[in-house]
């Protein structure tokens, strides 16, 4: 069935600014980490990429190993944008990273110009494209100098193969010093791209978002749902289509007594305020103007729907903000 995007899509989307830089970034993003590779219907991860789309999500996060197996999120995802978005790209932006393991031998992983320029050819390759918009380093290498790594993020930009970069999972330190690299090489950092949610707070005590603020780089944070955790999936118990039963990235032992008795506690908070946990938890994350965005996961259309409508109310009030803290708070 021939797509066509919504006509509405831009009414209701917000869009915040990366940073100091020009672009900016649906509040909400959607990643494929989880939900696009073998074994997921092609037609379900089709019919979550549309109807983003037409909710005015402009920003698709991918990785090299997104999957399982990996690569094979962004081969599914290159099929989607063949079929459906030939005549949208200029419209949409698309990420990618390399840092984790890729493939065997010493050039496969972590972060060195041979490594991150061969993977960026792969993916362009499974995604059927020319450029990405923003292509980030995954996580921090201890043993190759920051300055070979961001010169490869500088050398990608004036290749023409991507147009903005970024860093992910780096501590505010490493993060200043990348930024400060990327700026006398010509290529400013676009946005950092971190873990946060109500229940993993270690950005507010790294001072992540001054740091970036300082920088002139945007942040968007990945997992702000903890991965499913806050939301209503795991309420009444483990359902047998969720991440914790069908995925090696979380763990039954992640829903403690403590935990589950803090998320019912949150969903006490949520219901009062007319929304859902996962509402709830990604207004909660957008509450600084300096977080960009947030990346959600999604595994169906009304999951999607379900985040995009926590735009509808972003309020929250200091007594709320205290009650969430006193809740997950020791
Ligand atoms: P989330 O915290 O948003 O978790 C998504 C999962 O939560 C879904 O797959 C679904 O789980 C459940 N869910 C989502 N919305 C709802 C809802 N409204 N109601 C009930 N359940 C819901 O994010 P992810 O952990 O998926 O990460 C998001 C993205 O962030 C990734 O795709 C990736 O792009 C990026 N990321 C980046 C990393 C990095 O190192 N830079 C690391 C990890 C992620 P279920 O499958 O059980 O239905």
């Amino acid at each position: 069935v021939t797509y066509f995007p919504a006509a509405d899509r831009y009414a209701d989307m917000i869009y915040r600014r990366a940073g100091r830089s020009g672009l900016k970034l649906p509040a909400i993003s959607l990643g494929l980490w989880h939900n696009f590779g073998a074994g997921r219907p092609a037609d379900r991860q089709a019919d979550i990429v549309r109807r983003a789309f037409d909710l005015g999500v402009t920003h698709f996060d991918l990785a090299n190993n997104y999957g399982p197996p990996p690569g094979s999120a962004e081969t599914n995802f290159g099929r989607i944008l063949a079929a459906d978005f030939r005549a949208h790209r200029d419209e949409m932006i698309i990420s990618t990273k390399a840092g984790y393991t890729m493939w065997d031998g010493p050039y496969g992983d972590w972060g060195s110009r041979k490594y991150l320029v061969s993977s960026l050819d792969q993916s362009l390759q499974r995604m059927g494209l020319d450029y990405v918009d923003v292509f980030y380093h995954h996580r921090p290498d201890p043993e190759t100098p920051l300055e070979e790594t961001m010169s490869a993020l500088d050398a990608i930009v004036r290749s023409g193969k991507a147009l903005y970069v970024g860093i992910s999972n780096y501590k505010s330190t490493q993060a200043a010093q990348a930024a400060g690299i990327l700026r006398e090489l010509g290529t400013p950092l676009l946005i950092h791209q971190p873990s946060y949610s109500i229940l993993n707070r270690w950005i507010e005590h790294d001072r992540l978002l001054d740091t970036l603020e300082d920088a002139g780089a945007g942040c968007i944070a990945f997992s702000p749902l903890q991965q499913g955790l806050l939301t209503d999936r795991y309420l009444t118990g483990i359902p047998d289509d969720s991440r914790i039963r069908t995925s090696v990235f979380l763990n039954e032992s992640a829903l403690d007594g403590k935990t589950l008795a803090r998320l019912h506690a949150l969903n006490d908070i949520a219901k009062r305020r007319g929304q859902t946990l996962a509402q709830l938890a990604l207004a909660w994350a957008l509450r600084d103007q300096r977080m960009t965005s947030l990346i959600i996961g999604a595994s169906s259309v009304p999951q999607l729907e379900n985040n995009v409508a926590a735009l509808n109310n972003l309020s929250l009030d200091q007594s709320e903000l205290d009650e969430i803290d006193a809740t997950v708070l020791d």
